[in-house]
């Protein structure tokens, strides 16, 4: 895909070359349709049509997840780690459907930040599954610090009428003032604990294939996504149009970048999480479901990766999925 192609929703042209002398100016361009009622109608359809496949494999990944956890048919929540992990759940399966409402839009790069937070969460709710008891006491010992953190904030602020809290006792103060575990306002993990030695300490947790899988994405999706949230020269990059002495053009609005990867990243990680909670929890179709997710990643795979060349349209497809050819990788563009 060209950049060219990437930016662009319209078919406008993109990378004319400034006629006559270097101008210097700078050009942005907004994707933004004229219908008030529905500003993002056109990049949706776009979308859905484009990204078809990687779309549908994170939609049938989120209903397959909310559906199977819903009635709950696991153990029963027994422990404070258990409701550790069945928050992470559901704050998963909200930051998913988050994703799907920013990428259809055209706000891919701003989904892959959402995937950032998504793929946390997974490598939480391992950590947790792992070490239950360490969970337990560092949650509620960093859900205390952030509400003494808040309160000393809220000390600093001049009165308002709405604002109610009961100022700090001296022994709260002494409390804050130890910063070792958390820093001052609870700034570090609640764990305690670095992502990196996180997925360490939550090997226990996956089968030695989908933690190699896992690795990768924390290899390269995690980085790449932590990049694109924080001010880098990779995401500022996301918006450079074209880039020529004299003159720069920029890009402010939906566009297509990182699509493909938010939607892939988000639909492995949220498959991740539910076959992680349905593990934990022993639910009976958790293998079931195993199997079902292995085949939705391999049909979202591009198709350019499998030699599609000699096979009959009603061979199974060689991606694996199961599927007949012509149902699965033979019928895409
Ligand atoms: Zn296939």
């Amino acid at each position: 895909m060209t950049p060219e192609e990437e930016h662009d929703f319209y078919g406008q042209p993109e990378n004319q070359e400034p006629q006559g002398a270097p101008r210097r100016r700078t050009a942005q361009r907004t994707n933004f349709s004229r219908d008030p009622s529905d500003p993002f109608a056109a990049n949706r359809a776009h979308v859905r049509k484009k990204f078809a496949a990687k779309l549908g494999y994170l939609e049938r990944m989120i209903d397959c997840v909310a559906d199977e956890i819903n009635p709950w048919a696991g153990k029963p929540l027994e422990s404070k780690a258990d409701r550790i992990i069945a928050l992470v759940l559901s704050r998963s399966l909200t930051t998913a459907r988050a994703v799907v409402c920013l990428a259809e839009a055209g706000f891919g790069t701003h989904g892959a930040m959402l995937n950032r937070a998504l793929f946390e969460d997974l490598i939480d709710a391992g950590w947790t599954v792992c070490n239950p008891d360490a969970a337990a006491k560092m949650h509620s010992a960093h859900e205390r610090r952030e509400q003494l953190a808040l309160r000393v904030s809220l000390e600093k602020l001049p009165a308002t009428s709405d604002a109610s809290f009961e100022p700090l006792t001296a022994e709260e103060v002494a409390e804050l003032a130890d910063e070792t575990r958390f820093g001052r306002y609870g700034e570090r993990h609640w764990t305690g604990v670095s992502l990196h030695a996180r997925i360490d300490a939550a090997k226990g947790a996956w089968e030695e294939h989908e933690l190699v899988k896992l690795r990768t994405m924390y290899e390269l999706a995690h980085h790449r996504n932590n990049l694109l949230l924080h001010s880098s020269p990779l995401a500022h990059n996301q918006h450079l149009a074209e880039d020529a002495p004299g003159y720069l053009k920029t890009f402010a609005g939906p566009s297509t970048v990182e699509m493909d990867r938010t939607l892939f990243g988000a639909a492995w990680t949220i498959g991740a999480v539910g076959l992680l909670v349905m593990q934990h929890f022993d639910f009976p179709r958790a293998g079931e479901f195993a199997d079902w997710r292995e085949r939705q990643e391999r049909r979202a795979l591009s198709p350019e990766i499998f030699d599609l060349g000699e096979v009959d349209r009603n061979d199974p497809c060689p991606c694996g999925s199961g599927d007949k050819c012509k149902r699965c990788h033979g019928v895409r563009e």
